[in-house]
């Protein structure tokens, strides 16, 4: 199904002129009430959205790295002073927890302070010395000129980290912005689109859209560069949308991301880790553990302790008081497909040694669910589930846990658990883009270091000094510091004229005195 044709309706009443509108509707998983119905962005309202930011991109570029960042510091302070306003949207249009949606705020603030900091440094004016002789008298320099306008295309599981998330570089690098969020959590950002017009009153830069595919695929169609993040199956189709007018495209896709237990590790800490990573935001994280390869001495104490951490757990609604760890599953075709997943396992011989079912409702919940006796014939082992379940297997020793490890198409990130020196020997041979050394998922909040997928996991990175350039293009500036009034290559052609440059040429190239000196034939 294409993702959220489930939300879409046409309206006849909202348009105001009697012509059909479309609109899409909201949940709030957490109760299955539709709390909200907005209108759909027309290919032609996208074309416009994107027009009016790109006429001002270039006094946003003007103002320069200090200029920009005082606009995003205000966005910092207002998200601050709106903490509980944000998360109250948030947990409406997820059904998270009040625990897991309170990253969001932090995270954004970080990654503000973090390029304000930081991109001088990175996308800086680099002075570059010549490296060839031939060029003695030319200054070079390199600059980092923003895409115009960025769009950006985002999911539902973090409804601001990998929507603003990705804007705050490039509004920091000096592009304009659109996002078209998913259309299960349109809210929140609307929230802060409107603050940064309004309360704020920043630069009008930054924007967005509202609809499914095709005001996404309208996006794609008038920005200059994309920032996809989602399925690696609508990120084959937005790739394959702008190849159309050759722009360049950054993809974040799904995983299936591997945890390797190794015997000597602390059983406690692995546990409690796997716990967390895997059922953290109802396990819809695209580096969640899903699957979990235990040395043999170590399997038994730690599917005990794992089983004993994850029944736990307490899950439902959750309004602030920190009632429930594990929240709802936020998109409904979601957990259509986690259910298949355990089904397809539990019907070929795997075992549900806690959880396993949908909860019935009211609301979109699934047990927290652990699965033994999994192969890598099931589902639940090779594609993504991204929900509350996650598959342990018992493997002979650290080489099997590592074939098993890589033998998937995603390759996003991983974790292994062990003594230091040799957890760190076997975290360093898993085929993906982050490993954690007994810890898991706290590459994400590093944004000194990239976090971008190997193989079908996506293309390009965020964070780190790669995270700001790709909204770059470099533009290099080649400057004459004398010349008289003619170069020794340009017209006319003479036989002297050119046997001096060749020889120079050669003399400069050529490696070896006599080849130099152009004395060896
Ligand atoms: P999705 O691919 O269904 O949708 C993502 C976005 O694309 C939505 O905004 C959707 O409306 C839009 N879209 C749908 N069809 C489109 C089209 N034809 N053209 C343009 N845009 C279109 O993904 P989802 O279900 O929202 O999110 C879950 C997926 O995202 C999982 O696979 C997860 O692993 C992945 N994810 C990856 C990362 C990462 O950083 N690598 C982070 C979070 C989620």
């Amino acid at each position: 199904m294409e993702s959220g044709t489930a939300a879409k309706t046409t309206d006849t009443s909202a348009s105001g002129d009697g012509a059909a509108m479309e609109t899409i509707d909201v949940r709030n998983p957490a109760t299955g009430e539709t709390i909200e119905r907005l209108p759909v962005d027309s290919p032609t309202q996208v074309a416009e959205t994107v027009a009016r930011v790109r006429a001002n991109q270039a006094d946003w570029e003007a103002m320069g790295i200090e200029g920009r960042y005082h606009w995003l510091g205000k966005l910092r302070d207002w998200i601050f002073d709106n903490q509980d306003r944000i998360l109250d949207t948030m947990q409406r249009e997820t059904g998270k927890v009040r625990a897991d949606a309170s990253n969001e705020p932090v995270y954004l603030a970080s990654i503000i302070n973090f390029y304000g900091a930081k991109a001088a440094k990175f996308i800086g004016e680099e002075a570059v010395r010549p490296s060839s002789a031939l060029l003695a008298s030319k200054k070079l320099r390199v600059q980092y000129r923003p895409h115009p306008v960025v769009g950006i295309i985002s999911p539902w599981n973090f409804p601001l980290i990998l929507s603003l998330g990705d804007a705050l570089p490039a509004l920091q690098a000096g592009c304009a912005v659109v996002i078209k969020p998913s259309e299960f959590t349109p809210l929140g950002l609307a929230e802060v689109v409107e603050a940064w017009k309004q309360e704020i009153g920043a630069p009008d830069v930054f924007d967005c859209v509202q609809g499914i595919g095709e005001t996404g695929g309208a996006l794609v169609d008038n920005v200059d560069f994309v920032q996809f993040t989602g399925s690696d199956r609508t990120g084959r189709k937005v790739m394959a949308r702008a190849a159309e007018t050759l722009t360049p495209v950054s993809l974040e896709l799904g995983g299936k991301d591997p945890m390797i237990v190794l015997a000597d590790a602390d059983l406690d800490r692995a546990a409690n880790a796997a716990a967390w990573g895997g059922m953290m935001n109802s396990g819809q994280i695209c580096m969640s553990v899903e699957r979990i390869y235990v040395e043999e001495p170590a399997y038994e104490e730690f599917v005990a302790k794992l089983t004993k951490e994850v029944g736990a757990l307490r899950q439902g609604p959750d309004a602030s008081g920190h009632d429930a760890e594990v929240g709802a599953m936020t998109s409904p075709n979601q957990i259509g497909i986690v259910e298949d997943h355990v089904d397809d396992a539990l019907a070929a011989g795997a075992r549900a040694v806690t959880g396993g079912k949908r909860v019935p409702g009211p609301g979109d919940y699934f047990e927290p669910t652990i699965l033994v006796d999994v192969d890598h014939s099931m589902k639940v082992m090779r594609d993504e589930t991204f929900g509350p379940v996650v598959g342990v297997m018992k493997v002979r020793d650290a080489e099997e846990a590592l074939r098993l490890a890589n033998d998937s198409r995603y390759g996003l990130s991983g974790s292994v658990f062990g003594e230091k020196q040799r957890a760190e020997g076997v975290a360093r041979r898993i085929e993906c883009g982050a490993v954690n050394v007994n810890d898991v998922l706290v590459n994400y909040f590093a944004s000194d270091v990239p976090m971008g997928g190997w193989k079908e996991s996506g293309i390009g990175y965020r964070h780190g000094e790669p995270g700001i350039k790709k909204y770059c293009r470099t533009e290099s500036v080649v400057i004459t510091r004398m010349g008289g009034k003619r170069e020794p290559t340009w017209y006319p052609y003479t036989k002297g004229r050119r046997g001096i440059v060749g020889r120079l040429a050669q003399a400069v190239n050529a490696r070896g005195l006599k080849r130099r000196l152009g004395l060896r034939s």
